[in-house]
Order: C-alpha cells, then sequence, then structure tokens
C-alpha cells in the first residue's frame, strides 16, 4: 500500500504535501527513476529546480507514473525555482517556460524565486512575474526561498501579496526559530530545505535515544521533529527504501520536551549553505 502524506494548507487556497521529494545533485536518469519510485511508494510532492539541471528527468519520471496508471497529473505538487540571474520580469517568464517545456508540462504547482540575491536587485521583478505567472495559469502557487523578513515586506509592499511558503536552509543544528516565527506569523509555510542536515547529525544526542525509545531511525525522528514545528520537508534520497523511511512520520509524535531538546541543537555555526543576504550564486 503507498503511504497516505498529509497536506498543508496554503494561503492562497491550494494545498501542499507534507514530505516531498528533493532532487539536487541527480542526473536526469536519477531523477527519472527516483520520481517513479517516490511516486510508488506514495510521495506527491517532488523538489527540483532550474540549478539542478534535472526538470527533464523530474517530466520524464512524472510521465511514467501518469502511464503506470499511479497517478494523474493533479494528484502531484511539483515545484521548481527561477535561479538568481534570471530574476528580471523578461527572463523570469522565459525561465518559467523552459521549464515547463523541460518538463513537458502545462504547469507547475509551485514556483519559487530561488534566493533573493539582494546584490542583483531584481527580486521583486521575479515575484511580480510569478503573480503574473499564477493568473496566467502557468504555475498555481508562487512563492520564495532563502527570504528574509526585509525582503519580505518589500515583496507585500510592491503586490500586497504574500508568498505561500518560504524554502529555508532548516535541520536541528540550524532550526530558524525567527524566521520559522517571521513565516507564521505572515502566514507562509515554513518549507525545510537540508531538512536532514545532509546527514551529519543523526549521531548527535537526543537524536539516538529518541531513534531507540520510538523504534524509528535517527532520519525519522528528525524529520518527524520539522512535523511536530509546522514544517514541510523535501528530503533527498535516491534510494526506495529510504524514500519510504523518510515518508513513515506520521504514525508517532515527539512531545513537547523531545521537541524542544532537538532545537536546543541550534548551533551559531550551524549553517551549511549560504547566507541568505549576501548570497548571489552568480
Ligand atoms: P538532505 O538534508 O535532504 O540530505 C540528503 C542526504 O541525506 C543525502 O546524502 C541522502 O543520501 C541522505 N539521506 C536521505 N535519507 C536518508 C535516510 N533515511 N537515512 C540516512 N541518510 C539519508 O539535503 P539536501 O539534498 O541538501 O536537501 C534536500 C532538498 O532540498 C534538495 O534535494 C533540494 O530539492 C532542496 N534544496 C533547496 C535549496 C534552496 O536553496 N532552496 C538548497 C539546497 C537543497
Amino acid at each position: 500500500m503507498p503511504l497516505e502524506i498529509p497536506s498543508t494548507q496554503l494561503n492562497d487556497g491550494q494545498s501542499m504535501p507534507q514530505v516531498g521529494l528533493g532532487v539536487y545533485k541527480m542526473d536526469d536518469d536519477q531523477a527519472q527513476v527516483a520520481v517513479l519510485a517516490a511516486i510508488r511508494a506514495g510521495y506527491r510532492h517532488i523538489d527540483t529546480a532550474v540549478l539542478y539541471h534535472n526538470e527533464t528527468g523530474v517530466g520524464r519520471g512524472v510521465r511514467d507514473a501518469i502511464a503506470e496508471g499511479l497517478v494523474t497529473r493533479e494528484d502531484l505538487f511539483i515545484t521548481t525555482k527561477v535561479w538568481n540571474d534570471m530574476q528580471s520580469a523578461d527572463n523570469t517568464r522565459k525561465s518559467l517556460q523552459e521549464s515547463l517545456d523541460r518538463m513537458q508540462l502545462e504547469y507547475v504547482d509551485l514556483a519559487l524565486a530561488h534566493w533573493p540575491a539582494p546584490q542583483l536587485g531584481t527580486y521583486i521583478e521575479c515575484w511580480q512575474t510569478l503573480l503574473e505567472a499564477k493568473d496566467r495559469g502557468l504555475i498555481r502557487s508562487a512563492g520564495v526561498s532563502n527570504f528574509f523578513p526585509e525582503a519580505l515586506d518589500e515583496l507585500e509592499e510592491a503586490t500586497g501579496q504574500r508568498p505561500v511558503c518560504n524554502q529555508i536552509e532548516m535541520h536541528p543544528c540550524w532550526s530558524q526559530a525567527e524566521q520559522r516565527e517571521d513565516n507564521a506569523r505572515r502566514g507562509i509555510v515554513s518549507v525545510g530545505w537540508s531538512p536532514l542536515g545532509r546527514g551529519r547529525q543523526f549521531e548527535m544526542s537526543p537524536i539516538p535515544e529518541l531513534a531507540e525509545k520510538y523504534g524509528k531511525t535517527p532520519a525519522q525522528i528528525v524529520l518527524r521533529w520539522h512535523i511536530e514545528l509546522g514544517n514541510v520537508v523535501i528530503p533527498k534520497t535516491t534510494n526506495p527504501s529510504r524514500m519510504v523511511e523518510n515518508a513513515s512520520i506520521f504514525d508517532f509524535a515527539l512531545t513537547p520536551e523531545e521537541t524542544a531538546a532537538i532545537t536546543a541543537l541550534d548551533s551559531a555555526d550551524g549553517l551549511q549553505g549560504g547566507d541568505p543576504r549576501t548570497f548571489t550564486g552568480v
């Protein structure tokens, strides 16, 4: 039986499955196989980006799953992202159309501005163009990634509209209390990228002890911790049994004290990726 993965309501009326498959660093062939395996397991949410150079493979995996009769397009939630050097209005339009063409899709469920890259000065244009694409039916929801409060303020000042989600680096050593609270106050869902901390925190107490207590793996404890905080997660794996493992987190719960003990692993040097206020990636 495929897993049942619950969904979170978004502020525009759509909903997003709480566990999705991240496909960063997969090539097209790996992404095709992984997407089909994930959908077989019960996943409905796939997270890609132009930067990952695997949208063609993601689209193939989606078509394979539909051809197998596992799902219809409407059952799926496909996210892509506009890379930082493509965020002018014209380039955002071009980037979205190229993503759709590569995936052979008529729409994506969610498109994100990948980073604010404030030094490039184009994220407001990108946001305005994502909203235009939503009106044109090319994307169902518009969101952002790696945004900080002042940048979120500017989007709202420019358009009166808020992103449905802010996808940010989040794991026990970088638990993002302030940005999570800021997102929640605005009605924006926090989506955790590198939700497993790329596996580097599995030995940190109390994660192994809680794994022992609940008869779960350290990865499941970390992902359940995200769920207790209200996050959506997009763990990456090409391994079908780990896909099942990573989504089998809805049959137990951590106590508030256990959740707080994991959050206490937060560390000033826990950031593994770029600093959103300075990262441009170009
Ligand atoms: P992650 O925290 O998902 O860790 C992935 C690593 O953990 C892989 O090496 C994988 O083999 C291992 N792993 C997965 N499941 C496991 C399990 N059950 N047990 C043991 N090891 C396991 O890190 P990530 O790939 O950096 O992030 C996940 C996704 O987030 C990406 O694929 C991508 O979709 C997204 N992402 C977004 C941004 C952004 O700027 N928006 C940046 C990075 C990643």
